[in-house]
């Protein structure tokens, strides 16, 4: 199990999405007034530019749509090799970048669906991860 680093200090705007985490729900900042979903959450809407925003539980769903395998370590704290770097597209619409774990060389595709499993780190946070779901 590699060992994670704690988030970036958060800022009042990513602090709800790590409370999120860590209550192990994906929680994203919507615009109260065009409906857009910001992530990363941001104070002011790029759409249309309002300041109001609300904080809503979603899906923890998604599809892979890219994904790298990193053959050697870069980081002290990824010591278990060969570890996934995927980006997954929440079926709320925002990609994020994160892993899958369990995952294997010949087992993860694009196109893949998977859902989110949360890792609770000793620092006091939580990360979110993926794990393909089951086919039928
Ligand atoms: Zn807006």
């Amino acid at each position: 199990m590699p060992q994670r680093s704690p988030p970036p200090a958060g800022d009042r705007c990513s602090a709800h999405y790590a409370d999120g985490l860590r209550a192990h729900a994906i929680l994203l900042q919507h615009c109260t007034e065009c409906g857009h979903v910001r992530y990363p959450a941001a104070p002011i809407c790029p759409q249309c530019w309002s300041e109001r925003a609300e904080w809503r539980p979603h899906c923890s769903c998604g599809e892979v749509t890219s994904f790298v395998w990193y053959m050697e370590s870069l980081h002290p704290n990824f010591t278990e090799i060969p570890y996934n770097v995927t980006l997954v597209r929440l079926d709320a619409g925002p990609v994020v970048v994160s892993s899958l774990p369990d995952a294997t060389i010949d087992s993860l595709r694009v196109g893949d669906r998977v859902h989110a499993t949360f890792s609770d780190e000793p620092g006091g946070f939580s990360v979110l991860l993926f794990e393909k779901d089951q086919e039928a």
